[in-house]
């Protein structure tokens, strides 16, 4: 089969790869039904997080069960599965406490590359949340983005503590900062406040919930959220992005006793004890479980009250995956849904 690896600086390439196969009996290989380009994935891809050697891609995905190892309980071949870019054995102790991205036997599923036709999905039992029947090609793409991008929005506003009468933040417009606007619109917010100066991505914000958009940036989007909240802060603050000014504008935007969720992957993000001393706000984060909540998240796209799959905004076949990488590098696209 054919798949994406990355070589080199914004040099990935659609090429011959070996196909997956079994080798724990806990695994299952998966036929990918659509896969997609990740903003994380573009840390590498600007050569940000350097790879030493040709490097599969893609760690979002969902699809049918094409071969089950010997010891897969739960899960059948032939159905329709999704699951979290970090495999997890769901019963441990960390993963009972509800951080499967944790799991003491966690394994990095796109280790396998997913951004290719056949994928191997290590403790498949714990790991996948199948369907009750193959579902509709049109709801696909929003089962796609349970993966990775709505659960990772999703535990944003989760660890941001929104809910209702809350006056929510969101920090980068990517497509995690749009799914956390859709999922703070879920969990009852009230208010919930886009900080994004591109228009194509605050018109979906608004379709997803937001009621406010903020152009501004630092210092001066701070002190935007403080007008518009009575000089306090918002309640609740997600960070989409991953960067040091991200993430002071996001502790900065918080009110004293409120929540910052941070989700953006951290790069060189360093925070100053005493301002975070003094700012006196909750900070929780990281990779998020997306395991936890995987299986509310397929039941409110399968009846269709809620529409994640607006993220993707272009469409590619997978053998044009270098496109999808350089649009969404220069801002042409929010984000990229692969078809094989
Ligand atoms: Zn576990």
């Amino acid at each position: 089969m054919k798949g994406a690896v990355l070589y080199g600086p914004r040099d990935i390439r659609y090429v011959e790869r070996a196909e997956p196969k079994i080798i724990e009996p806990t695994d299952v290989i998966l036929r990918m039904s659509a896969t997609c380009v990740c903003g994380s994935d573009l840390w590498p891809y600007r050569g940000i997080d350097a790879r030493s050697q040709p490097t599969p891609m893609g760690h979002e995905y969902c699809g049918v069960v094409e071969e089950v190892g010997a010891a897969v309980k739960t899960v059948r071949r032939g159905q329709f599965v999704v699951g979290s870019f970090f495999a997890s054995d769901n019963s441990c102790a960390i993963c009972q406490a509800g951080y499967q991205s944790r799991c003491v036997h966690a394994e990095y599923v796109g280790a396998g590359g997913a951004q290719a036709p056949l994928l191997r999905v290590p403790l498949a039992d714990g790991t996948l949340v199948a369907t009750p029947e193959l579902p509709p090609d049109e709801l696909i793409p929003g089962l796609l983005a349970g993966s990775d991008v709505l659960g990772t929005g999703w535990f944003g506003a989760d660890a941001a503590a929104v809910g209702p009468g809350k006056t929510v933040a969101v920090v980068g417009d990517g497509a995690v900062g749009l799914c956390a606007v859709l999922s703070a619109r879920q969990l009852g917010a009230e208010r919930i406040i886009m900080m994004s100066r591109h228009a194509p991505r605050q018109n979906l914000a608004r379709a997803f919930g937001a009621t406010d958009i903020v152009t501004e940036r630092g210092d001066e989007a701070v002190a935007m959220i403080k007008e518009l909240t009575a000089g306090l802060g918002a309640h609740s603050v997600v960070e989409a992005v991953g960067t040091q000014e991200s993430m002071m504008q996001a502790i900065r935007c918080t009110r004293s006793g409120g929540h910052v969720g941070f989700v953006g992957v951290a790069h060189g993000v360093e925070v100053p004890g005493q301002e975070l001393f003094y700012a006196e706000v909750h900070l929780h984060g990281g990779p998020a479980p997306v395991r936890r909540f995987l299986p509310k998240l397929i039941d409110l796209v399968l009846n269709r009250k809620i529409a994640p799959g607006k993220v993707f905004d272009l469409t590619l076949p997978l053998e044009q995956v270098a496109e999808g990488y350089r649009a969404m590098d220069e801002r042409r696209a929010i984000k990229t849904l692969l078809l094989p």
